[in-house]
């Protein structure tokens, strides 16, 4: 048994600006991988730049990440910041992993692309600092990379494995998002809780992590129905994730993430929401009850109908035909890769059911 998570984690108030010299400490020409406009609203990409100023580290921005990054968004960054030393990366999961594959990609420029994303590991990559804003996917301590693959229309996992070797917290910036983006990836670290305690890979180690970060999410979930959240709760969220971060880089997720990919790609559901929305009825089908019970306790749900109710409270009902149904279904029992991170066998009706549940 082992437990790997090289990341250091800062968290603090006004993070960026008290590590300043931190920051501006792994080279002499950053590149700045955001999303396209949260980075520059929430005030962090500002607070960045004025950090390396003060620190005369020279930089270029890249703002072009949408959410889901493409391979050609990661390719696009790869040649923009071919002459970087570093990267500094804000923003949600989407700029973190894209920024990943780009610090890989510009590390290799003589390598092709599909290879390095999808084929090698272990290749050297330059190195990369997280500023994480939503609370979320918890790529800020893991190695992780998801990227759309537009050949073969879905999403895929980086081959490849980057943890970012710092990464800065502050709540300020999480305070920014819109209530749907908050729910959606708040949503996302408790599945990635979820997906890594009931899970093939998981140890004690990540289990110890796994509980007190499914303690802490239930204990201010109810924040999620209401508009506004407050600074509190908001930490609360920010700390679950990274602790979900620590969980997943250890057991990896499972089904519902591969469940969930195909809602993101061809029903433009956000990540968060697709996961979310496949909990109640994942866990009827896991075998291993007293986890079950165990997880419903610390998030204070009776059962598992009152946990399915409230995600549809969040999100509402999942709308798929039959068609669809059926393609998803036959597509999750292929991804041997997320099958294996289950502990007990699935059959397709598993599947299907858990698909019907959410539809309700
Ligand atoms: P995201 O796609 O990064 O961002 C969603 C939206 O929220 C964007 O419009 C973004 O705007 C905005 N936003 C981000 N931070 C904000 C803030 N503080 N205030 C206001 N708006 C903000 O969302 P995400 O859910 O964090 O990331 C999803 C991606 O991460 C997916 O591709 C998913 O597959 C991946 N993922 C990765 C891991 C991993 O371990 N690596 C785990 C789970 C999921 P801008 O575009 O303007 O920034
Ligand atoms: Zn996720």
């Amino acid at each position: 048994m082992q437990y790997y998570m090289p990341t250091r984690i800062i968290e603090d108030t006004d993070t960026v600006k008290k590590n300043a010299e931190l920051l501006a400490s792994y080279g002499q020409h950053a590149f700045i991988v955001t999303g396209k406009s949260s980075a520059k609203i929430n005030g962090a990409y500002q607070d960045v730049v004025d950090a390396l100023e003060a620190n005369g580290v020279t930089h270029t921005l890249f703002d072009q990440v949408e959410e889901n990054p493409s391979v050609e968004t990661i390719e696009a960054g790869a040649a923009a910041g071919a002459e970087c030393d570093y990267i500094i990366t804000i923003g949600g999961g989407s700029p973190i992993d894209a920024a990943k594959g780009m610090a890989v990609l510009i590390a290799n420029p003589e390598h092709d692309t599909y290879d390095m994303l999808f084929g090698q590991t272990g290749s050297k990559h330059l190195t990369v600092v997280a500023i994480p804003t939503t609370g979320g996917t918890g790529t800020e301590s893991t190695p992780y990379a998801i990227y759309t693959d537009h050949k073969v229309k879905t999403k895929r996992n980086f081959s490849q494995k980057v943890f970012p070797i710092i990464s800065l917290l502050d709540v300020k910036y999480y305070m920014f998002m819109p209530k749907n983006v908050r729910v959606s990836t708040c949503v996302d670290a408790l599945t990635h809780l979820v997906e890594g305690y009931m899970n093939t890979n998981a140890t004690k180690y990540s289990d110890y992590n796994a509980l007190e970060g499914i303690r802490l999410w239930g204990q201010v979930k109810d924040a999620l129905l209401r508009e506004d959240v407050t600074e509190e709760e908001m930490t609360a969220f920010m700390n679950a994730s990274t602790i979900a971060g620590f969980v997943i880089s250890q057991t990896g997720t499972s089904i519902p993430h591969g469940m969930g990919y195909h809602l993101t790609y061809y029903h433009g559901m956000a990540h968060g929401q697709a996961n979310g929305i496949l909990m109640a009825g994942y866990l009827s089908v896991c075998q291993n009850k007293d986890k079950v019970k165990q997880i419903l306790d610390l998030l204070g749900f009776k059962d598992l109908e009152t946990f399915g109710g409230y995600m549809k409270s969040l999100f509402g009902p999942l709308c798929l035909t039959e068609d669809d149904l059926n393609t998803y279904a036959d597509y999750i029992m292929s991804n041997a890769r997320k099958l294996k991170n289950h502990p007990d066998p699935i059959t397709r009706d598993d599947v299907m059911n858990i698909y019907k549940k959410a539809m309700a």
